[in-house]
């Protein structure tokens, strides 16, 4: 008989990439718990990419989502929609973007599409300043502002994007200079860099990288930023796909790190607010997402079902205060992390906020990314009964642990432990 492998390999694109030799089917959930079509269980340290935020099968969301998908599971976006009024409506409130507009897509790419369509008719200019290292997405053009050669498979673009220094603290020509003096010199290179071209339309930016690997500046880089992008009257995208809704822990939203500019002009989210049901957004102030002079629609956008599923879980995660628990846990589950990092020569850093932490693996006595440890790692993590993620610039050698924001300090020693066999198995 054909493994489900084999079919898979045979009718989907070669770049489609599964993690593990042997990849798994996960056939259920509960809590922090998924289970594999052979029967076994695992820790889950991934979330399905940050995007199962609650918990996998919360009663809460299944019901809202049964229960409206009974009654009607599609309107389109020509008709009154009350579930997606009020997500809207919650969500503007807490972007702490003054007057805020909110418009539903069904990703992150097409949300940050969205933002760069806004932002370039806005500002009359098809120049955007893009992170070093970044990733927005998969379409056309957040492809064409992605600084990670390993997620540009084109360098045709609609746009023209200037990478700008910063999202990467440790690494590069800066990495040896104080915070203060690593956010002066690349304010003085953002600076420069402006001084030598055509007015930008907008700099987006995630506040802590994802697929680049959970890396970030210093805080308050994007409000020093903010100040000279002002200015220009250059718009500030904060793509909140992976950090928003509390994982940081500190913070609601990954933009708050930086929080003496205010909240930026444009706000993108995704992945986590539909606890896996397809909920992308923009949220900008009315001036700019008023700008445009066509119509434009997403036909699956808000749709009542995944409107259900996103109010459902974001009162759940209000109510249990889940990002007071991303910081609780979180901080306990780095500084465990660091003291198995700190025993193992492949660890260059381990680094990150709240629920969203990331262990750099290097070649033992160098600054060499180490791919090889990292897919090793996954693998050992894996027989010992933990999902986790990999990611970072051009090498993937970054462990991303991501588990879902109700973890608990019990599940959180177990990951740990595991990862620590893991690790010593290298
Ligand atoms: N922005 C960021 C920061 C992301 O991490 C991702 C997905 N990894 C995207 C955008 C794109 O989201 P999607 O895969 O839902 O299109």
């Amino acid at each position: 008989m054909t493994s489900l492998f084999d079919r898979h390999k045979a009718v989907t694109p070669e770049w489609l990439a599964l993690y593990y030799g042997e990849p798994i089917e996960l056939t259920h959930g509960e809590g922090r718990h998924v289970w594999d079509a052979e029967g076994r269980k695992y820790l889950d340290f991934f979330g399905g990419i940050l995007t199962t935020m609650t918990a996998h099968a919360l009663p809460e969301v299944t019901k809202a989502v049964s229960e409206q998908a009974g009654r009607l599971i599609h309107s389109s976006t020509l008709y009154l929609n009350r579930p997606m009024v009020e997500l809207a409506e919650r969500i503007a409130t807490l972007s702490g973007i003054p007057d805020a507009r909110v418009f539903f897509t069904t990703s992150g790419t097409e949300a940050n599409d969205t933002a760069l369509l806004l932002a370039t008719a806005y500002r009359r200019s098809n120049q955007i300043l893009a992170m070093r290292n970044s990733y927005h997405g998969r379409s056309f053009s957040a492809v064409s502002i992605t600084g990670n050669r390993a997620w540009s498979p084109t360098s045709l673009s609609p746009l023209q994007t200037l990478y700008v220094h910063g999202g990467v603290r440790s690494r590069g020509p800066y990495a040896h200079l104080s915070d203060a003096q690593f956010i002066e010199a690349c304010v003085t290179d953002l600076r420069d860099l402006l001084g030598h071209t055509r007015e930008a339309a907008a700099l987006i930016a995630e506040p802590i990288q994802g697929v680049g690997g959970f890396t970030s500046p210093p805080d308050g880089l994007y409000a020093a930023f903010r100040e000279v992008l002002a200015e220009r009257g250059i718009l500030w995208i904060s793509d909140e796909v992976q950090t928003g809704w509390g994982r940081t822990g500190d913070h609601f939203w990954g933009w708050q790190a930086h929080a003496a500019s205010g909240p930026p002009d444009v706000l993108t989210f995704a992945k986590g607010i539909g606890n896996g049901t397809s909920i992308g957004g923009v949220v900008a102030r009315a001036e700019v997402m008023n700008c445009l002079d066509a119509n434009s629609i997403s036909t699956f956008g808000g749709s009542p079902v995944t409107m259900a599923a996103g109010n459902a879980n974001l009162a759940y995660l209000l109510e249990h205060d889940l990002q007071g628990n991303a910081r609780r846990v979180g901080g306990l589950l780095i500084e465990r992390l660091r003291a198995i990092g700190a025993q193992s020569p492949a660890v260059r850093e381990v680094r990150g906020r709240g629920l969203m932490l990331g262990i750099e693996l290097v070649k033992p006595g160098t600054d060499e990314a180490d791919p090889q440890a990292a897919a090793a790692v996954l693998e050992a993590a894996r027989e010992g009964g933990l999902l986790i993620g990999k990611g970072g610039g051009h090498d993937t050698s970054v462990l991303r642990i991501a588990p879902p924001l109700t973890l608990t300090v019990a599940e959180a020693e177990e990951g740990a432990s595991i990862i620590e066999r893991a690790l010593r198995a290298l």
